[in-house]
């Protein structure tokens, strides 16, 4: 079946309010295994929107609607659309009722009565969030239509809770994807490596890039999930296979998520001392739930003042080597070490840019260190290719600290030979 999104919202083509629903959708639609061919935004217009629904409905098997469910008059999303789909509005009394639960009256305004008039003999979709309900029926020619609110804190549960379940039933197949996240590899390399795997039908493989990272993913087509699943394993074996300890998790989300849980199930403790990244990865560590109990501390130390006041980086070190050097790195890991009494130390130090490169210490030079007390590692990303932001060598900082953070907590050798450039004078 193929898909369609029309998103409705004048505030959309004016760029004040950003699509998140259309990207919400259209992820849904990727782990259903429904194929999503268009994407449009249509203003707050009943013309225009009935053009774009009249041409969706003709071309597509499912169309999802997003926004304009709501009360005001700008609201014409079910109006316009069952018009279009050739269906009446009926006004649906249960729904008529959690409105007026939702506020607390007897009687609500007409505005807000609006609301329950749907698609006469939609299914619908429950709004547990707020006020509009969605709904989803059959046009004349058959193509479905599912209507979802705008917000996307009440879009969000909606599709997932009701949606999605009503378009799974309706399949004959179930649908299922894991994800094999890759970290030290690109994307190209890896689809290359890939390449005579790609060909297959079910199940299949698809490559996609992250922010410094990469992530493949395997798809199954089966009556039950299980069978989807015994399809899947042979394929996400052989990639394992292929690309060693590259692979750090299958469906797990981020390198963060695996290093909190890692350190948890090990009960180890992580402190973060950060130069360039400015704390972004103690942001990333404490944006998973549960990291309270695993990690202590993060002090961003950007002036070298700091460095040596709180993590007593030696004066001499910084005089004689710099702040970006693997000896600055290597004594901010051990000195959070000493200072949070942590199993793990992390320190960062590098030039993020776009200003400040020198031909020595050029723009997106960082070195990073892990430290676990005894021994310390430390690895040296030098800028290769075309320039990259500041975010960017931020992130994949951050990422490339998490990722020695899980080769130490898995017994893997923290730095591989080829992964990085790395400095070999400054390992062990
Ligand atoms: P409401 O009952 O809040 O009016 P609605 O279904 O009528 O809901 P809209 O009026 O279209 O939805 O949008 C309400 C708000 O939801 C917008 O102001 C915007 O903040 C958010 N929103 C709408 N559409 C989108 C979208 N496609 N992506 C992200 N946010 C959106
Ligand atoms: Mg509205």
């Amino acid at each position: 079946m193929n898909a369609e999104i029309i998103s409705v919202g004048t505030e959309l083509l004016l760029g004040a309010v950003v699509n998140t629903d259309a990207a919400i959708v259209a992820r849904a639609l990727s782990e259903l295994g429904i194929n999503l061919l268009h994407a449009s935004v249509v203003g707050d217009n009943p013309q225009r929107l009935k053009e774009a629904v009249e041409t969706a409905i003709r071309r597509s098997g499912l169309l999802i609607m997003t926004g304009g469910l709501g009360p005001t008059t700008d609201d014409l999303t079910k109006e316009t659309t069952a018009a279009a789909a050739g269906k009446k509005l009926a006004l649906h009394e249960e729904s008529l009722r959690r409105i007026e639960n939702y506020f607390n009256e007897k009687h609500v305004s007409e505005n807000q009565a609006k609301q329950a008039w749907l698609p006469e003999g939609c299914h619908v979709l429950q709004n547990d969030n707020g006020t509009a309900p969605g709904c989803a029926f059959q046009a004349e020619n058959g193509c479905t239509i599912i209507m979802l609110p705008g917000p996307p804190s009440e879009l969000a549960p909606m599709l997932h809770n009701y949606a999605a379940p009503y378009l799974k039933q309706s399949q004959e197949f179930t649908i299922v994807s894991h994800n094999v996240h890759i970290y030290g590899r690109g994307e190209a390399p890896v689809a290359q490596m890939m390449d005579d795997l790609m060909d297959g039908e079910n199940p299949t493989l698809a490559p996609y890039a992250n922010e410094g990272e990469c992530y493949l993913r395997v798809t199954a087509k089966a009556h039950s999930h299980e069978e989807a699943d015994r399809l899947c394993q042979p394929l996400i074996d052989e990639i394992k296979n292929r690309l060693g300890n590259f692979v750090y998790s299958v469906d797990v989300d981020s390198l963060e998520e695996l290093v909190v849980k890692l350190l948890a199930e090990q009960g180890k403790t992580l402190a973060t001392a950060e130069s360039c990244t400015g704390g972004l990865l103690s942001k990333r560590l404490t944006d998973i739930s549960g990291s309270s109990a695993v990690f202590h501390m993060g002090a961003v130390t950007y002036a070298n003042k700091a460095k040596e006041q709180l993590l007593g980086v030696p004066h001499e070190t910084l005089e004689a080597h710099g702040a970006v050097s693997p000896q600055t790195a290597r004594a901010m890991a051990e000195g959070i070490v000493r200072l949070s009494g942590s199993d793990l130390g992390i320190g960062i130090t590098g030039i993020a840019g776009p200003e400040g490169g020198t031909s020595e210490k050029p723009v997106g030079l960082i070195y990073i260190a892990l430290s676990d007390g005894k021994e310390t590692w430390v690895a040296k990303r030098a800028p290769i290719g075309r320039t990259k932001t500041r975010d960017w060598h931020r992130h994949c900082a951050a990422s490339q600290a998490l990722d020695m953070a899980r080769r130490y907590l898995t017994g893997l050798p923290v730095i591989e030979e080829h992964q990085y450039e790395g400095d070999k004078a400054s390992r062990g």
